[in-house]
């Protein structure tokens, strides 16, 4: 009997150290790197001097000008165009592909910096606005709504 109870007595106490091992794991701690990747920039252009004029040639005088494409009173689709000079009312438009930000020849100012001919449009009339700083502006501003060009001026109608 005696005997017994030091065979239990073993096998608690064998229990119990078996029970004493569990150890305790250091949490692991799991450094989140958020990478802050750079923001894209989308660069919007935002062109004010894109203006469309008939697309019947230079000599063109149907005078039509909008900022929108369409067709023109004489049947001819208006092109894009952007301008190169405001004198007065008349605008001076280059009539060279889109996304051309050429400039009027200093040289030559029938000529715009791609070697076409610049086309002389009159504002007067279109209900555009535009600015005309100094009655002869290289601003080459022209809007469908009153606002203020990025010299300063108040864009004018005519
Ligand atoms: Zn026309
Ligand atoms: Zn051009
Ligand atoms: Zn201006």
């Amino acid at each position: 009997m005696k005997k017994l109870m030091f065979v239990l007595a073993a096998v608690a106490l064998g229990v119990m150290m078996g029970c004493g091992g569990s150890s305790t794991e250091a949490p692991v701690v799991v450094e989140e790197v958020v990478e802050v990747a750079p923001a894209v920039e989308e660069v919007v252009v935002v062109r004010n001097d894109v203006i469309f004029t008939c697309g019947c040639g230079p000599d063109c005088d149907c005078g039509a000008a909008s900022l929108t494409a369409g067709t023109c009173d004489c049947g001819s689709e208006l092109v894009a165009g952007h301008l190169v000079k405001v004198e007065g009312n008349e605008a001076l438009v280059c009539a060279c592909e889109e996304g051309c930000t050429c400039e009027i020849d200093a040289e030559d100012e029938t000529k715009c910096g791609c070697g076409k001919d610049v086309k002389r449009v009159s504002l007067e009339g279109k209900g555009l606005y535009y600015c005309n700083c100094g009655g002869s502006c290289t601003c080459n501003h022209v809007s469908a709504e009153p606002g203020k060009c990025g010299c300063g001026m108040d864009l004018v109608t005519s």
